[in-house]
């Protein structure tokens, strides 16, 4: 491929494209408002799983399952490439109660993905050997024993540094304002920072892209959500699986991190934490480790996740502006959906076979 193109953000999802994209021998702009990686995909859990699987369609199914299996082989080329580790961790995800346990053992079984039923308590076993609580009545958690972490903010600075020894030309501080089009295609896109020309233009700019895309986003429903986490630091990790009770998470990383999160708000651009949500994600965690009792809270952050329905991403050509691409709304899982979904975009400009049928992620322009 020897076209020019432009990247409209640089989350995950707009570096994983570009990475892609250059490895096919593209020329690509990376055009980033703020600092490179520093939003939704930053602040992130890296968790690289929908939370209770089950709870999703088909359609997220396939493109979670599809791209965890890319991760270990991706995190390494890019380790080796930028000599940064993104801590890809094989952790074990420990469902606690209550859960739906029929649902969860129909679905697993039908994808021939290991469960196991455990006691709650920490055994040797699941490395666990500090004091995990669930108030309710049934003692058992469902144990998910392949599901993986990355450090996103890790995870990022390797893709970023790869990008760039790929050639990509990544530039921040830049902010796109318009798109401007003639005869059905972008002729030029005017930024901050400048007028650029290329024969494709992605938008990838995660909860701002119907802004980013202004009358051309049709009826595209992306909308930020915003979470927020804490951050605790022990000086060796007191739990080694990720644990989850509902939408509540914790993540044990190797050096002692641990996160908890996360809310689910719909109160627009607003990244403001909130002592609410400090109390509330600091109540439930202890709830399920009484020794949180002792600790304080190192950090305490927000972020907004590209919010769409049914966590269903577009990932497609735009219907009538022939050399426009979107990659965004991945919502809760776009760490996890990077690399298939810059492989389906990618594939989407090269007219090359996709990996499976796409057209569900074609359907978020929603016109008839
Ligand atoms: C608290 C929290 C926990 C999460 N946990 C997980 C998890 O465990 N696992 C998982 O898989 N996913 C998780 N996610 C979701 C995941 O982080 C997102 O789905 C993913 O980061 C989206 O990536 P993105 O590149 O689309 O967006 P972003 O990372 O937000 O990147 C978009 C970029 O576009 C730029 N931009 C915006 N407007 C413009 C403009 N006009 N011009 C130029 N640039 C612009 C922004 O500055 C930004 O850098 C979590 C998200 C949050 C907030």
């Amino acid at each position: 491929m020897k076209q020019d193109v432009i990247v409209i953000g640089a989350g995950i999802i707009g570096l994983a494209t570009a990475e892609r994209l250059l490895l096919q021998g593209a020329k690509v702009t990376i055009l980033e408002r703020n600092k490179a990686g520093e939003e939704s995909s930053w602040a992130g859990g890296g968790i690289l799983s929908p939370l209770c699987p089950w709870n999703y369609s088909d359609d997220v199914t396939r493109l979670t399952s599809y791209s965890v299996n890319q991760f270990p082989a991706w995190i390494s080329v890019l380790h080796k490439a930028s000599g940064i580790d993104p801590e890809y961790e094989i952790s074990g995800m420990l469902i606690l109660p209550p859960y739906d346990v029929e649902s969860a053992q129909q679905w697993c079984s039908k994808r021939k993905i290991k469960i196991e039923r455990r006691g709650i308590l920490g055994t040797p076993s699941t490395g666990n050997n500090i004091e995990i609580h669930a108030s309710s009545t049934c003692d058992r958690a469902l144990f998910l024993p392949d599901i993986a972490q990355v450090r996103n903010p890790r995870l990022l600075r390797a893709l970023l540094s790869r990008v760039a020894q790929l050639g990509g030309k990544i530039i921040e501080s830049c902010t796109v304002n318009t798109l401007k089009t003639a005869h059905k295609r972008i002729q030029s896109v005017i930024s901050s920072c400048g007028e650029f020309i290329a024969d494709y233009t992605i938008v990838s700019a995660g909860a701002w892209s119907k802004e980013v895309l202004g009358k051309h986003a049709l009826r595209l429903d992306i909308k930020p959500i915003k979470g927020q986490m804490l951050l605790f630091k022990f000086d060796t990790p007191p739990v080694h699986n990720i644990l989850v009770q509902h939408d509540l998470y914790i993540i044990p990383r190797r050096d002692g991190h641990l996160l908890v999160g996360s809310t689910l708000e719909d109160v627009g651009f607003d990244k403001q934490t909130t002592i609410s949500a400090h109390d509330n994600l600091l109540i439930r965690a202890q709830a399920i480790l009484p020794i949180l009792h002792e600790m304080s809270v190192k950090q305490h952050w927000a972020g907004l996740r590209p919010a769409s329905p049914d966590n269903i991403p577009t990932i497609a050509r735009h219907p009538l502006i022939r050399n426009l691409f979107i990659n965004s709304g991945h919502f809760r899982y776009g760490v996890t959906m990077a690399p298939v979904s810059a492989e389906i975009l990618v594939n989407e400009i090269t007219s090359a076979p996709q990996p499976f049928d796409a057209t569900p992620y074609q359907m978020g322009w929603n016109i008839d």
